[in-house]
């Protein structure tokens, strides 16, 4: 833990261009830790398959590669100064560094007060709004927005309905489907007939029934038809007839 009362400004960059800062922040503990922070939350994120922050992308990329992100020191302030000196940094290196990956300006950071800056959900600034509630925009524009329908299935059931108005439409988009994803689709139904294997033999059989029952028929009338030196058409038109 570092000196009560002081912070850090750091920048993260790749060793193997140490000259270029790719992200600016600040920390109250020392870099070593915040750049491990980093990293754990990197690799977090993407063994959850949460929403990453380009920082995140850029530092996990490089963990591919086999590379450990380097850190350093921009300079050192108090925790009364740090945000006009963390913003004054980014404002220098994006400058600089036009590829800069800091989303914000700075001067954010969660421990300014008891209120959150940024919102969670969004990752977008928040502001005070007359209200006295902190929002980021978009947290905002959703506030006090009802679902349309009442009825939670309602959206299906209209869906339902327009498939059963419009017959053969879905039957067109699945051929269209089956024909472009042919590869996807025998997967699916591969791993559907694993998972369901019980249903799947029984479907199977099912096929397989009505196909022997349809050639058994057909085998009988041929061998009839034959017989009376017709076809098996002829044959089917004059029972039919009869
Ligand atoms: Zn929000």
């Amino acid at each position: 833990m570092a000196e009560i009362g002081r912070r850090f400004i750091y920048g993260l960059y790749d060793p193997r261009n140490p000259k270029l800062v790719m992200v600016v922040g600040e920390t109250s503990r020392t870099i070593e830790q915040r750049l491990s922070v980093y990293l754990c939350q990197a690799q977090r994120k993407r063994r959850l398959d949460r929403r990453k922050m380009p920082s995140e992308f850029w530092i996990l990329k490089l963990l591919d590669a086999g590379i450990r992100p380097g850190i350093r020191l921009l300079a050192t302030t108090s925790d009364k100064h740090w945000q006009t000196s963390e913003r004054r940094f980014i404002t220098i290196w994006r400058r600089k560094n036009p590829t800069l990956l800091n989303k914000h300006r700075g001067g954010n950071g969660r421990d300014v007060g008891p209120v959150k800056l940024i919102c969670d959900k969004h990752n977008r600034r928040r502001v005070l709004l007359p209200s006295g509630q902190w929002l980021c925009h978009i947290c905002a524009r959703n506030r006090g927005r009802k679902t349309y329908y009442k009825n939670p299935k309602a959206s299906h059931d209209r869906h339902r309905k327009w498939i059963r108005e419009h017959p053969g439409y879905t039957a067109k988009i699945a051929r269209r489907w089956y024909k472009k994803h042919r590869r996807k689709s025998i997967e699916y139904a591969s791993n559907w007939a694993k998972m369901n294997r019980r249903q799947f033999n029984a479907t199977m059989r099912r096929i397989y029934h009505k196909n022997l029952e349809k050639s058994r028929a057909y085998g009988r009338d041929k061998y009839h038809a034959h017989k009376l030196g017709l076809t098996v058409v002829q044959f089917r038109a004059q029972l039919a007839a009869a």
